[in-house]
């Protein structure tokens, strides 16, 4: 059922040359489950290899035909969605149906960066001379080295692969080995659609010796991260200091600011829904809850009635809401944090505590009333945590919004259009969404400020992290 995971480069399925593997465990059991290869030094060595003849091809061939072979992909992923998804819950521990939007959501994205990449426009700027033609090209930046997380294995792969095949860029992934066998799936969809060998090359092993040998390696030009901040301030400063370019995409800390006008059912079940999919593992999920005071009780009813009403189970029962989290780390994370939230005045309405000996399971928790110290009010829990306060008026709620260096996601609820279009305006965000859930589709762009990074993985801005402009000035003869 659970397959081994394999290196993929140059166009073959291999182990790593020194044998080297890592167990790969289920989160819901802590039982091993198979294992993922480990690549060193040689292995590396042969990827950026591969990467720098797969981009002297890959950039050769039209954005018409580089599509079609795109879309081919999409559709193997799709057709293939059912065996993908039990993958990712087994490695993931994610509700399966959370595992298959992802697969299925990943297959969109492809289609669209194809399309998109069809649309790489250039242009021509007027001379200031007859008979000068001046133009600006968009040339693929170059193989490209990108590491993803474990909390979506093949919508963070997705995003960056799909950018740089639709650019014309090879690219060597490095996947997180925690969840290694889904992403590798995405891979193998591209290969069996006919991506050339060495355009796209699969690695697993030490995140910190990967990246610090890739980075500097005269065969990269450009670095994509998902992650936390602290680490993609390290690989920023790498990619800076060897004059790369780079996307960031980081962590966050999402306010979401409720006003007393808001629809309050709707923000309570909204919001519970966004807060606790994928356990909180979420680099928009919304974390500080502010709520205005004449509503205030009435939320934090609601959002701890329908909080309490979330089924947590294993991924694979069909009742299942909310699953356990993605490894030990995690649980061990929720435990500090509410352990300080207590210390800190904070009053646990539900949750709070670790469900069961096996796995990761942590119960979906609600904290009101906590101080501004707080850990879990500076840091990012990235678990099943929500944090819920009032504020008096619109100035106290946007200084609390932007009290923190994040500025990845933010939310808001309310039925004035003045107070939107002031909320929108005021809070130092990448994104904003009010009064639905709008973030992370294909065609709109995704994206930090502040700490929480920079570059986008969505929209046409996207497609523009992995192109060079050059502009050519032509004189006739
Ligand atoms: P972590 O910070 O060690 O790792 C986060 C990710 O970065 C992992 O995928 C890891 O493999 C990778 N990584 C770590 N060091 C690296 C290096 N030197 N070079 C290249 N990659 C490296 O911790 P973690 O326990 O895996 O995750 C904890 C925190 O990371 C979370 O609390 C959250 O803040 C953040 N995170 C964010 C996202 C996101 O979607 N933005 C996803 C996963 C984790």
């Amino acid at each position: 059922m659970y397959p081994n995971t394999q290196l993929y480069i140059n166009g073959n399925w291999c182990a790593a040359a020194a044998g080297r593997t890592l167990p790969v465990v289920n989160p819901a059991n802590g039982n091993q489950i198979g294992t993922v290869a480990y690549a060193g030094r040689a292995d590396l060595d042969r990827a950026l290899e591969a990467a720098d003849q797969g981009f002297k091809t890959w950039r050769k061939v039209s954005a018409f035909e580089r599509a079609k072979v795109m879309r081919t992909a999409a559709s193997l992923l799709r057709e293939r969605a059912d065996a993908v998804a039990a993958m990712m819950t087994m490695e993931q521990g994610k509700p399966l149906p959370e595992a298959r939007l992802e697969v299925l959501a990943g297959a969109d994205i492809i289609d669209w960066f194809a399309e998109e990449g069809r649309r790489a426009y250039g242009r021509v700027i007027p001379a200031r001379a007859e008979g000068i033609y001046q133009l600006v090209i968009k040339e693929p930046v170059g193989p490209v080295a990108a590491f993803t997380p474990w909390n979506f294995p093949i919508n963070q792969v997705v995003r960056k692969l799909s950018a740089a095949l639709a650019t014309g860029c090879s690219i060597i992934v490095k996947a997180p080995e925690e969840t290694p066998a889904s992403p590798a799936e995405l891979i193998r969809a591209f290969a069996d659609a006919g991506v050339p060998a060495g355009v796209i090359n699969l690695v697993y092993g030490d995140p910190a010796e990967i990246s610090s040998y890739l980075i500097p390696h005269p065969v990269i030009r450009k670095i994509t991260f998902t992650g936390s901040t602290p680490v993609g301030k390290q690989l920023a400063a790498l990619a800076g200091s060897h004059m790369k370019r780079a996307t960031m995409e980081l962590g966050g800390h999402a306010p979401v600011i409720i006003f007393d006008d808001a629809d309050v059912d709707l923000a309570a079940k909204t919001m519970t829904f966004m807060k606790y999919r994928n356990a909180g593992q979420v680099c928009v999920s919304p974390t500080r809850f502010l709520v205005q005071e004449g509503i205030y009780a009435s939320f934090v009813e609601k959002f701890v009635a329908h909080t309490k009403a979330i089924k947590v189970g294993d991924g694979f029962d069909k009742d299942t809401k909310m699953a356990t989290l993605a490894n030990p780390r995690r649980s061990r994370a929720m435990e500090t944090h509410v352990a300080d939230a207590k210390k800190h005045g904070g009053k646990v309405q539900t949750g709070g505590y670790p469900i069961g000996e096996k796995g990761n399971f942590f119960e979906p928790t609600v904290v009101t009333e906590l101080s501004e110290d707080a850990m879990a009010m500076n840091n990012e829990p990235f678990g099943p945590l929500a944090i819920i306060n009032p504020f008096k008026n619109f100035d106290d709620a946007v200084s609390e919004a932007n009290r923190l260096p994040y500025g990845l996601a933010a939310y808001a609820w309310t039925r004035s259009a003045k107070t939107a279009n002031a909320i929108a305006a005021s809070v130092e965000t990448g994104m904003m969404t009010i009064n639905h859930l709008g973030l992370a589709l294909p065609e709109v762009p995704f994206g930090g400020v502040k700490d929480s990074g920079y570059g986008s993985e969505g929209g046409s801005e996207a497609i523009e992290a992995y192109l060079n402009p050059k502009f050519v000035s032509q004189a006739g003869l």
